[in-house]
């Protein structure tokens, strides 16, 4: 997945993130963002964790309505487009309900 350039400041020693998808300024911590050890220059997801979480509840809602359509396939490919760590929290949300169709 390619990744958006970060941008970062320091005030007063302290370091802000620019949230890549928001573009607001946030104090970089894990109150504001996730952990990311994938992400070698930060160390956090470049999304802060609001709007991580909006897109969260977002596919997890989409993924609600498809399993209700019994719409499986499509579940496959949104699954395939998905981080990993946002389909653990997914699954987490959906527990057994995502569990009963085999991915
Ligand atoms: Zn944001």
């Amino acid at each position: 997945m390619k990744r958006k350039q970060v941008e970062t400041k320091i005030i007063n020693g302290v370091t802000y993130l620019k949230c890549t998808k928001c573009r607001e300024w946030k104090e970089l911590n894990e109150e504001n963002f996730y952990k990311d050890k994938t992400n070698e220059n930060i160390g956090f997801k470049s999304q802060c964790k609001e709007c991580k979480k909006k897109y969260i509840i977002k596919i997890t809602k989409k993924i609600e309505e498809l399993i209700k359509r019994n719409i499986v396939i499509n579940i496959k490919i949104i699954i395939k487009h998905m981080e990993k760590s946002i389909i653990k929290m997914v699954i987490q949300i959906l527990k057994y309900q995502i569990l009963k169709i085999t991915i």
